[in-house]
C-alpha cells in the first residue's frame, strides 16, 4: 500500500539530528518561551524574509490572533466582514467567526482552485463593513498577490494570507509588506511532531499585539490589557522545526519533481498548474470525472488518496446561518478533487505506480 502521507518515514528520514534536538530540549529544563522558540522565530523570519515572527499554538490561532489584533488596532466591530474562499480547511472561516467577525464566502478560479481576484468579481462582495480579505494559498500555490494587494489598497482592506499549506512558496511580493499565518501541523510541508503555528509580518505594532494576545493579553507580568488567550509554540516543537527547516527547500523540490512527473503523465486530461517554481505541492489535486469509483479503484491498486475538500465551507452545517450563495467553481472542485500521494519520501517507483493505477481506471 502506498500511504497518502507516510509521516513515520518522513520523520525517520531526518535521523539522529531530530532525536538529538528533542533530547537536548528535554534535558535543558526549559520548555516554553525559551531559546529554541526564539531561534526558530529568527530562522523562519530569515527564511521567509519577514521582519517579525510570532510562534503560536497552531494555524487556527495564527489566523484568529491576527484578526483579533487588527480588530483592536483598527476599531473593527462585531459583524464586520472578511472575504474568505469557500474551498478551504474550515479553520480559515472559523478564525473569522471566533473573533466576532463575519466570513463572506467567495468564489475561486476553475483553473486552479485559488481565490478569484479579478476586481470586477471582488467588488460584488464589498459592503461598507468589509474589512479584510484572506487569500488561501491552497495546495501550496500562491494566490494572485498582485491583484489582491492592489484591490485591498484601493478599498482599504487588510490582507491576511493563509499560508498554512504553502511553507516555502516564497515570493518577495512588495518587499514582503505582508502578513501570513502558518500551521506546523505534522502533515504540512514543514510539520512539527504535534501542534504549532506562527504569524509572519512586516508590521511591528501588529507583531507586538499578536504576541501579547497569545500570552493572555499580558503587557507585563500579571498586568492584562486585553482578553487574550494562551497560544504557544513550545520549545520541543521549535527544536524539531529548526532541524526540519534546513531541509524544507530540498523537500519542496522533490515534491515539485513528482508533481511535474504527474502533470506530464496527466497532461491530456488535467488543467496545468502555474509553472513559476513557487508552487510547493502540499497537495497534488487530480480532477476526477467519477471520483468515488476512481478512489475505490486506486484503493484496490494499493494507492491511498484523500479529498480536499468534500464539503465546501458555505455548505457546512456549522455555517447554516451564513447567507446562502452559489459558488460553482468551489462546488466543482469539492465534487471532483482527489489528492494523490505526494511527499519528499515518495519514490519514483511509487509515483509510477500511482500514475499507472490512475491510467488503468476505466469509467
Ligand atoms: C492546516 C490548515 C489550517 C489550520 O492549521 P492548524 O494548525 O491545524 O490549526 C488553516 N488553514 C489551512 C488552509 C490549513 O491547511
Amino acid at each position: 500500500m502506498i500511504p497518502f502521507l507516510d509521516l513515520q518515514a518522513i520523520n525517520h528520514s531526518f535521523g539522529q539530528p531530530l532525536i538529538d534536538a528533542a533530547t537536548q530540549t528535554i534535558r535543558s529544563g526549559w520548555y516554553l518561551h525559551g531559546n529554541e522558540t526564539a531561534a526558530f522565530e529568527a530562522e523562519w523570519g530569515e527564511y521567509c524574509g519577514a521582519p517579525y515572527v510570532i510562534g503560536v499554538g497552531n494555524g487556527l490561532d495564527a489566523l484568529r490572533l491576527t484578526l483579533q489584533a487588527w480588530k483592536i488596532m483598527l476599531n473593527w466591530e462585531d459583524g464586520d466582514e472578511v472575504i474568505v474562499p469557500a474551498n478551504t480547511f474550515i479553520a480559515t472561516p472559523l478564525a473569522v467567526s471566533q473573533v466576532g467577525l463575519k466570513p463572506v464566502f467567495c468564489e475561486v478560479n476553475f483553473s486552479n482552485a485559488l481565490i478569484r481576484t479579478d476586481s470586477s468579481y471582488l467588488k460584488t462582495l464589498l459592503t461598507p463593513r468589509t474589512r479584510c480579505i484572506i487569500p488561501v494559498h491552497l495546495y501550496g500555490q500562491l494566490a494572485n498577490l498582485t491583484e489582491i494587494y492592489r484591490f485591498a489598497q484601493r478599498h482599504l482592506l487588510q490582507v491576511l494570507e493563509d499560508a498554512c499549506q504553502a511553507h516555502g512558496a516564497r515570493s518577495i511580493y512588495n518587499n514582503n509588506v505582508r502578513t501570513c499565518a502558518y500551521s506546523f501541523y505534522p502533515g504540512k510541508n514543514l510539520g512539527a511532531l504535534g501542534d504549532g503555528g506562527c504569524v509572519t509580518t512586516h508590521d511591528g505594532e501588529l507583531a507586538a499585539l499578536v504576541r501579547n494576545l497569545a500570552n493572555y493579553g499580558q503587557t507585563e507580568k500579571y498586568i492584562h490589557d486585553y482578553k487574550g488567550i494562551n497560544s504557544r509554540l513550545d520549545e520541543l516543537q521549535a527544536a524539531i522545526l529548526r532541524v526540519k527547516l534546513r531541509r524544507l527547500d530540498a523537500d519542496n523540490r522533490r515534491r515539485q519533481q513528482i508533481a511535474q512527473f504527474y502533470a506530464e503523465q496527466f497532461a491530456a486530461e488535467q488543467p496545468a498548474a502555474v509553472q513559476d517554481g513557487t508552487h510547493v505541492y502540499h497537495v497534488y489535486p487530480y480532477l476526477a470525472k467519477d471520483r468515488t469509483r476512481l478512489q475505490q479503484h486506486l484503493q484496490t491498486c494499493g494507492v491511498q488518496t484523500q479529498i480536499h475538500y468534500p464539503v465546501p465551507c458555505h455548505q457546512q452545517k456549522a455555517y447554516a446561518d451564513a447567507e446562502s450563495v452559489s459558488l460553482p467553481a468551489v462546488e466543482y472542485w469539492c465534487s471532483h478533487e482527489l489528492s494523490l500521494p505526494i511527499s519528499p519520501v515518495l519514490t519514483d517507483e511509487q509515483a509510477e505506480h500511482v500514475v499507472k493505477s490512475v491510467q488503468s481506471f476505466q469509467i
